[in-house]
């Protein structure tokens, strides 16, 4: 990913302008978003006992239903499977439905296409599907979305290609992304702070996720104009975490000043952008927008760096958060 700090200094300075400085009112655009959460029940499952990712996934839940908010949660069962603690993980799960979520495919064991090869990783997804269907079953849900771990769709179109017939014949749609602030990477920091009780480094953590979801955003938006033509309805990559569910409120709340409405991710994936072309192949995953613009021949430019001393004490700390097969461009 190409970084131009000129162009951050850039977005910041337009998104710091006080919009009511005049006394003209701003008109807000009519935006959309869709809200995905993956690796559940947690992202540091291996970590975390069941009980804290029962306290974890009920106040996740309870911001997100509480506000009416459609979610989409995509599953590794694999984290499910600790001794003593399985009947435990499976009920925070069940949660999600109980609080009127969805819940999606996300491999069992959270593979990489593009490391494992195609039909172990096809064996990852039907692996995968096992206690999630049971749990769908009696509300007469089917699992029907899928998201790729890492965002790696497969280093080669044919792989590609073959991985997607594979899904569609196995009933899934696959949910794209199209917005990512990397919150997975605040979130181990986050965690690490809050085990430790330091609370003014986790307001310094929650405030740079905040603004860098805001950046973020607002490069994912100009790059959707400049690739799709328009702002396509948004779908945004979120992690099940204590930073997320400490702080969702607060990033619904950057959205919503961004002119965001929540819609659920069948309404974003009938938006035709979905449909355009896509042929990229690549060892990174990334997002859709992306995608289209490698597709089209243009290189996505301008993305806001990720903040450098949250990258260099996670390194410091050996945080492996299992979410992520690359580390992040310096
Ligand atoms: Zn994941």
């Amino acid at each position: 990913m190409k970084r131009l700090p000129m162009l951050l200094a850039l977005l910041c300075a337009i998104s710091i302008v006080p919009v009511s400085a005049n006394s003209q009112t701003p008109q807000k655009p009519d935006r959309q978003v869709a809200i995905t959460i993956d690796d559940l029940p947690a992202g540091m499952a291996d970590r975390l006992p069941a009980a804290d990712i029962t306290a974890m996934t009920t106040k996740l839940l309870g911001t997100l239903r509480d506000q009416k908010i459609p979610v989409v949660g995509f599953v590794n069962e694999k984290k499910l499977y600790k001794a003593g603690e399985v009947d435990a993980r499976i009920k925070a799960l069940q949660m999600w439905l109980d609080y009127g979520f969805e819940l999606g495919n996300h491999t069992f064991s959270h593979a990489s296409l593009n490391q494992v090869g195609l039909k172990a990783w096809e064996d990852d997804i039907i692996q995968g599907e096992s206690v999630t269907r049971l749990l769908l079953a009696p509300r007469k849900m089917k699992l029907r979305y899928f998201r790729h771990p890492y965002l790696d769709t497969g280093r080669d179109l044919q792989t590609r290609r073959q991985a997607e017939a594979f899904l569609v014949e196995r009933g899934y749609r696959i949910a794209p992304i199209t917005l990512d602030g990397w919150d997975w990477m605040f979130a181990g920091l986050y965690e690490d702070a809050k085990q430790r009780n330091d609370t003014a480094l986790q307001q310094q953590i929650v405030k740079e996720y905040l603004s860098y979801h805001d950046a973020a955003i607002a490069y994912a938006e100009q790059l959707s104009k400049q690739v799709v033509g328009y702002e396509p309805k948004q779908i945004l990559l979120l992690h099940a975490s204590n930073l997320e569910a400490d702080h969702i409120g607060d990033l619904l709340d950057v959205l919503r000043k961004r002119g965001y409405r929540f819609i659920t991710l069948e309404d974003a994936l009938g938006d035709q952008a979905y449909s355009l072309p896509d042929t990229y192949v690549g060892e990174e995953g990334t997002s859709w927008i992306d995608h289209w613009a490698i597709t089209q021949g243009k290189i996505p430019q301008g993305a806001p760096p990720f903040p450098q001393w949250v990258i260099e004490r996670t390194k410091q700390l050996h945080l492996s958060t299992g979410q992520v097969s690359a580390e992040p461009a310096p």
